[in-house]
């Protein structure tokens, strides 16, 4: 069975990690999928971010001997799972903030396409805090993020928001 994990992932951090970890227990081949959503202008570009999670799944994809794939969609969600035979979307849940989203979307999605089914994972207890969003806001202010992206990540953060402040 193949699972799609879709998100931004702008950067991975150690929450979707902790997602991706879990999920690979449960398929057989994980599809991580990068929304391109051109309303949201990125801090990473999109070859970057596959670059940033596929060399930080290899290990996680190694030790659960179930292979992970980084895509790209720029259509619809449920299309896409379709296009790559996907019958599973898994997404992580934080807290409550994410509920309403999450549930409005899932109510939309399986009118869309019933065959496609969407499973939640709850957040581990020292990931429920972290998003992309603050981590960036972090990193942008000078913050330590050791605590929330892994250090090849946190390399890449510093990097980029050197060369975002210099442009
Ligand atoms: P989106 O822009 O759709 O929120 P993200 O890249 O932020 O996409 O997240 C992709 C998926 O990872 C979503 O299902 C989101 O709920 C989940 N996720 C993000 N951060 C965490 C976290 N700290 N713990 C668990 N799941 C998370």
């Amino acid at each position: 069975m193949v699972g799609l994990c879709p998100g931004s992932f702008d950067p991975i951090t150690n929450g979707h990690l902790d997602i991706i970890e879990r999920a690979v227990t449960l398929v057989d081949e994980l599809v991580i999928g990068i929304a391109i959503n051109t309303a949201k202008a990125p801090l990473f570009p999109l070859a970057e971010r596959i670059q940033m999670i596929e060399s930080e799944v290899h290990e996680i994809s190694q030790r659960a001997e179930t292979k992970i794939r980084v895509d790209s969609f720029d259509n619809l969600l449920v299309e896409f799972a379709a296009s790559i035979g996907a019958r599973i979307i898994i997404r992580g849940l934080r807290a409550v903030a994410d509920f309403e989203y999450e549930f409005q979307m899932v109510g939309m999605n399986r009118i869309l396409d019933p065959s496609v089914e969407t499973v939640f994972l709850m957040a581990g207890a020292k990931h429920q805090a972290i998003s992309s969003r603050l981590v960036k806001e972090i990193a942008i202010m000078g913050g330590d993020v050791s605590r929330f992206v892994p250090p090849g990540i946190k390399q890449r953060l510093l990097e980029r928001v050197a060369e975002v402040r210099k442009s």
